[in-house]
């Protein structure tokens, strides 16, 4: 394949199929949420020789999870036909933001994995009742993540910061 004025739409054909197949890949520790539907996902290069990259945003998840990621979209991205080679870049900026989450991420993760997303200052409300939440730890999993406990209903809260 090569780069002539009537292989453009197919090149634009080959990025959509490349941006489906990252799309498919969910996040290791929140399954059934997509890793471009929490905002990992930045860029997308494919050249006419079929070689891709795609440029990745690391989030709250820790280095395992990220190695895994990696992994899935090299695989899930391979399985496209006319893409010859695949290469996750891990780019440090822009910094990934809660708000790159979304809706339907966000409210899949209070409702399956009692998760609030906590956007600037604004303080964090559980999932299940709403009640205000407390931190359990300043030791969080991670720098942007945090274990609260509801002052209503008990509930353990997983807190992502943006
Ligand atoms: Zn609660």
């Amino acid at each position: 394949m090569s780069l002539t004025e009537g292989s453009a739409i197919d090149m634009l054909r080959l990025e959509a199929q490349v941006h489906s197949a990252v799309s498919s890949v969910d996040d290791p520790e929140y399954p059934g949420i997509s890793i471009v539907d929490l905002g990992l996902l930045e860029t997308i290069h494919v050249e006419p020789d079929g070689s891709t990259v795609i440029g990745l945003i690391p989030t709250f998840s820790g280095c395992p999870a990220l190695a895994i990621i990696a992994d899935d979209v090299v695989a899930a991205v391979q399985e496209v036909a006319d893409v010859s080679t695949c290469t996750v870049d891990w780019l440090s900026s822009p910094a990934w933001h809660a708000d790159r989450i979304s809706h339907e991420a966000r409210s899949c993760l209070e409702r399956k994995f009692t998760v609030a997303v906590q956007i600037g200052q604004r303080s964090t409300t559980c999932p299940l009742c709403a009640s205000k939440t407390v931190e359990q730890s300043m030791f969080g999993p991670s720098r942007c993540r945090s274990v609260h406990t509801c002052t209503g209903c008990g509930e353990t809260v997983e807190v992502l910061r943006g």
